[in-house]
């Protein structure tokens, strides 16, 4: 692994408006660079951003746009060896979101907030399995939610929200739909949304209030969007 940087918030990356002249299509500006801690992860992470930007799926597309033109900032920070880059949990590849105001995530938060997306480089790395996790998409409606002022306080609505947009990742890329939340509690909205022809509503929730449909009734809903996903195993509903 390459050292921790000295210089911790170089590197960063933001999503900024271009101006008034481009309001559909914000650009993505790089900061600092000829200071960047690794050039190669702002490259990559320009390039991926990038393909989400001119992605075939006009949701992925939408989600670029919105964070482009989300009045907070967004900056991007790579997970090194330094450990101010880890998630809580202390796991050093689990991407995370913070907000930059360092208040608890649980206020939630109804106005725009900056927020730090912090993202493993292999997750950059097209074809990988954390790219076809679709990680990124996952952190960017985070990041999106804080800096759009529609960060909920009750974290399984905010997983569910950022699960749903990392499902619709998975399925443009061919990878297995995620259907819990670390075992935790169901995060099946996409399948669910899938079989009711609502993914366009569900997608609306994200791009346009903090909160989100109701799970669907567990045993029914899992079983159904299971079967919908081809996926065998039960789902763990808490
Ligand atoms: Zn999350």
């Amino acid at each position: 692994m390459r050292p921790a940087s000295k210089r911790p918030w170089f590197g960063l990356m933001a999503l900024v408006l271009a101006g008034s002249v481009q309001p559909a299509c914000a650009r993505l500006v790089v900061q600092d660079p000829a200071q960047a801690a690794d050039p190669a992860f702002d490259r990559k992470l320009g390039a991926m951003l990038d393909a989400l930007g001119r992605s075939n799926d006009a949701l992925i597309r939408r989600l670029h746009d919105a964070a482009a033109a989300a009045p907070g900032a967004i900056r991007f920070r790579e997970m090194t060896d330094d450990p101010a880059t880890w998630s809580s949990d202390g796991d050093p590849q689990r991407g995370h979101t913070e907000p930059d105001d360092g208040r608890p995530k649980r206020e939630g938060r109804n106005a725009p907030t900056d927020a730090t997306v912090f993202i493993p480089q292999v997750a950059l790395e097209v074809g990988s399995p954390r790219w076809r996790s679709g990680l990124l998409v996952h952190e960017l409606v985070h990041a999106l939610d804080l800096a759009s002022g529609r960060y909920n306080r009750d974290y399984t609505v905010r997983e569910r929200r950022a699960t749903f947009m990392q499902n619709v990742w998975r399925h443009d890329v061919g990878s297995r739909l995620r259907v819990s939340y670390h075992g935790r509690f169901s995060t099946v909205d996409y399948q669910v949304a899938a079989q009711h022809g609502a993914i366009a509503a569900y997608a609306n929730y994200i791009f346009t209030r903090a909160d989100f449909p109701p799970p669907a009734a567990p045993a029914k809903a899992a079983s159904h969007a299971l079967r919908g996903a081809g996926v065998a195993r039960a789902v763990v509903v808490a």
